[in-house]
């Protein structure tokens, strides 16, 4: 079987990876693919645009591609499903319209609201003047997000309200475009964040192994937000309690919600969610696909075939799926990233060492790389997810940090404290 996978980040890579490890899968293309992707066994990058959805259909067809997986947002707010689904061309992720669940935070916290999903309270405004007095009449602390995508760049959790005003000012300041129309004000809530992906067919919803990442540049959780620093599964805040709890008040009536907007969505559901200190699962956000770094961290430990999910999902017949099985371990990803990231990085340094991480054990998933007259150079803010499986969370800390040592590029920069929230908690 041969299949497509749409993106050029380390989540991609993972993916590309996890499918090459069933016996079914004869070919993997990557469009546009990475350093990582290229140098895989069976695995092709091919040099199209990913808004090119004429040109990636085109290639699907003429080369027999079963399955095609999306991993970034953007092509599946832009309707790349839709396009797909008008040649009968097998695709993973939802329409235009599904997408909207993360294309569109109003769109969204709407939805929760129709389906009694618990998340903040909010309002949503269209100008700055309503939007400022609406957070002086609530106070800070408070956070301020712009409607649309913005590459994580949207949200202000607000300490003060000055930096709430600031926040508001800039997003109808017009920098975000589109997606600077809107704001969404929220109630700030505290506790413990959780990441849980789950896959769909529409009707059914099951959850992947849960994970935390750490999306703040340095250790202890200070600094910028980034695209995210590292991440580990399973976390075990999550009880099988909880699980049940998530599974019946956020995922189901999500599903349920869209059908009854008359939106079929099938593929991957990832629910950003705020454990409050009394152990109430909260949504901070949907999201319409794979996260990254999560999915870095949860395939690794994933025993059923990835595909057969996949396509169990297009297919609408997840129900009838045996339980996804996983590897009873931990696993553990941590982001190396460029000198000057998440801010201005310096790119194109060689990159050594993979071979020598890989060859004691741990996966390096890549992301900002590329192959320049057969050398590997840095592409990217982020380089590399250098990921690693362990009996428990300790070892695959352990192996994970054991095989960065390996790896060398100038400025090279990563966090020391990956996961060490699950041994603390
Ligand atoms: P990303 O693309 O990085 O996933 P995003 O831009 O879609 O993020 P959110 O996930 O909604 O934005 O928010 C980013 C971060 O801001 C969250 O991970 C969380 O740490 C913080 N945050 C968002 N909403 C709240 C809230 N209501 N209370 C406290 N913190 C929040």
């Amino acid at each position: 079987m041969k299949v497509l996978v749409i993106g050029n980040g380390g989540r991609e890579h993972a993916i590309a990876w996890k499918l090459l490890q069933s016996p079914e899968i004869t070919q993997v293309f990557c469009i546009p693919g990475n350093g990582g992707t290229a140098t895989t066994p069976k695995c092709r990058n091919v040099s199209l645009s990913i808004d090119d959805f004429e040109g990636m259909l085109r290639f699907a067809q003429v080369q027999g591609v079963a399955l095609t997986v999306v991993g970034p947002e953007l092509p599946l707010s832009q309707g790349i499903v839709d396009f797909f689904h008008s040649a009968e061309a097998p695709i993973f992720g939802p329409t235009k319209k599904g997408a909207q669940i993360e294309s569109s935070k109003a769109w969204a916290k709407e939805l929760m609201q129709s389906a009694g999903i618990p998340t903040a309270a909010s309002a949503v405004f269209k100008d700055a003047a309503s939007a400022v007095a609406y957070v002086q009449q609530q106070g800070a602390p408070i956070v301020i997000k712009a409607d649309g995508l913005a590459s994580g760049k949207g949200v202000t959790v607000a300490m003060t309200l000055e930096q709430a005003e600031e926040a508001i000012a800039k997003i109808f300041s017009g920098q975000f475009g589109a997606a600077g129309e809107m704001v969404v004000i929220e109630e700030y809530l505290t506790g413990q964040e959780l990441s849980v992906l789950a896959i769909t067919d529409g009707l059914t919803i099951r959850p992947l192994l849960p994970a935390q990442d750490h999306k703040r540049l340095g250790d202890g959780d200070i600094g910028p937000n980034t695209g995210g620093m590292g991440a580990y599964a399973p976390a075990p805040i999550a009880t099988s309690e909880l699980m049940a709890k998530i599974q019946t008040k956020v995922l189901e009536p999500a599903i349920a919600a869209l059908r009854e907007q008359g939106i079929d969505y099938r593929g991957c559901l990832y629910a950003g969610l705020m454990i409050t200190p009394s152990g109430e699962p909260m949504v901070i956000e949907f999201n319409c696909r794979f996260g990254d770094p999560e999915t870095q961290a949860i395939l690794p430990l994933l025993d059923t075939p990835l595909e057969k999910l996949l396509l169990a999902c297009i297919e609408r017949r997840l129900e009838k799926m045996p339980p996804i099985a996983w590897k009873p371990q931990a696993s553990v990803c941590v982001v190396m990233a460029a000198s000057g990231y998440p801010e201005k990085v310096e790119l194109g340094k060689f990159i050594t060492g993979i071979g020598k991480a890989e060859a004691s054990g741990a996966v390096v998933f890549q992301a900002g790389t590329k192959l320049k007259n057969n050398s590997l150079i840095t592409s990217g803010g982020r380089v590399l997810g250098v990921t690693a499986t362990g009996s428990n969370i300790q070892a695959a800390i352990a192996s994970a940090y054991s095989a960065i040592e390996s790896i060398d590029y100038d400025g090279a920069i990563f966090r020391k404290d990956i996961a060490s929230r699950a041994i603390a908690s």
